[in-house]
C-alpha cells in the first residue's frame, strides 16, 4: 500500500517563522496555487494516479477554484486545518474552532463530507494529544497526522507504528483509523524520505528503491516543492532555507519516475483495503 498524498498550502505557509506566522501575514501576497496545482492535476492525470489532497480551510475561502478544480478531477479532499496554525501552540477550543471551520467550508465547496485530517506541520505531539479526542469529536474518522520520527514542528517519535493502526481515546466510544507516516532507520535515528526535505535532497535512484521495498508508504507533497518559481520566505535561517528549498528543481522530475513505476492508492481506497479487524489497536490519550 503506497499513498499518495499533497497538502494544499502556499508558499508562505511556513511554519514557526515570524513574517508568516499570521493569517492576516499572508494578505496580499501573490499565489502560486493556480499553477502548481494544475501541473501536479496534470502528471496525475498522464499517470492515471489518483492522490488524496489535505486543503487548508484558508485555501478553499480565498482560492476556490484551486479546491474545486481538484474535485472536480476525482481526487479526496481532506482537511489539514483552516489556517495552518502548530496545534501544540492552541488550546483545545482554539483547536476545536479551528478544525470545525475547515471543514466546513471544504464541504461548502465540494458538497461532501470531509472525515480524513492531517494537522499543519504533524504537530499534534505527546503534550497535546487531547488533539485526537478533539478530532474525533468533530467528526474526523481518519488521521495522517502520526509522524513518528524527530522533526521541527512536532512529530511523535515515541509512536513506534509502521503500518495503519485503530487509535482509541479515553472515554470516547469513537475510535480514530490512524495512517502514520512510514520511516526508515539510519545510524539509529528514523528519517521520512516520503515528502520534505529528506525526498528533495535523496537520489532519485535510492528513492525508487525505497518506494518499491517498502510495503507501506505514506507520502507527503506540497505544492511549492515543485515549483522552482516561487518567492522565497522573508527571515529564514540558513539552514531552514536549506531544508525548504533545496532539491526543488529536480523534484518535479523525481514525482513523475516514481508514479512512471509505482502504483500508488489515495487515503480512501487505503481505507477500504484495510483489514482494521486485525489493525493494532493503540492508545491515543
Ligand atoms: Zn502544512
Amino acid at each position: 500500500m503506497k499513498i499518495l498524498t499533497f497538502d494544499i498550502e502556499d508558499w508562505f505557509h511556513i511554519l514557526d517563522n515570524d513574517s508568516t506566522k499570521t493569517v492576516e501575514s499572508w494578505s496580499g501576497r501573490e499565489s502560486i496555487l493556480q499553477q502548481s496545482v494544475s501541473w501536479i492535476l496534470e502528471t496525475l492525470e498522464s499517470h492515471d494516479q489518483q492522490a488524496t489532497f489535505f486543503c487548508l480551510g484558508w485555501v478553499a475561502e480565498e482560492h476556490p477554484d484551486v479546491v474545486r478544480m481538484i474535485h472536480e478531477q476525482g481526487h479526496e479532499i481532506a482537511c489539514h486545518s483552516f489556517a495552518h496554525q502548530l496545534v501544540y501552540e492552541m488550546t483545545p477550543d482554539e483547536f476545536k474552532a479551528d478544525t470545525t471551520r475547515a471543514i466546513q467550508q471544504l464541504e461548502d465547496l465540494t458538497g461532501e463530507k470531509v472525515t480524513t485530517y492531517r494537522a499543519p506541520g504533524f504537530s499534534i505531539t505527546s503534550d497535546c494529544s487531547w488533539a485526537f479526542e478533539v478530532l474525533a469529536d468533530s467528526g474526523i474518522e481518519v488521521d495522517c497526522s502520526v509522524f513518528p520520527a524527530r522533526r521541527a514542528h512536532g512529530g511523535l517519535h515515541s509512536m513506534d507504528i509502521t503500518k495503519p493502526a485503530i487509535g482509541m481515546v479515553s472515554g470516547h466510544s469513537s475510535t480514530l483509523k490512524l495512517f502514520p507516516m512510514n520511516y526508515r532507520k539510519a545510524l539509529g535515528r528514523r528519517f521520512i524520505y516520503s515528502g520534505g526535505g529528506y525526498f528533495r535532497l535523496a537520489p532519485e535512484a535510492l528513492l525508487k528503491r525505497w518506494f518499491a521495498d517498502d510495503d507501506y508508504v505514506m507520502t507527503y507533497f506540497h505544492p511549492r516543492d515543485f515549483e522552482p518559481d516561487q518567492p522565497m520566505v522573508d527571515g529564514l535561517s540558513s539552514v531552514r532555507r536549506f531544508k525548504s528549498y533545496y532539491g526543488i528543481n529536480k523534484a518535479g522530475d523525481k514525482l513523475k519516475s516514481l508514479l512512471q513505476e509505482v502504483r500508488f492508492t489515495d487515503v480512501r481506497s487505503a481505507d477500504r483495503s484495510t483489514d482494521w479487524q486485525n489493525a493494532r489497536r493503540i492508545q491515543l490519550t
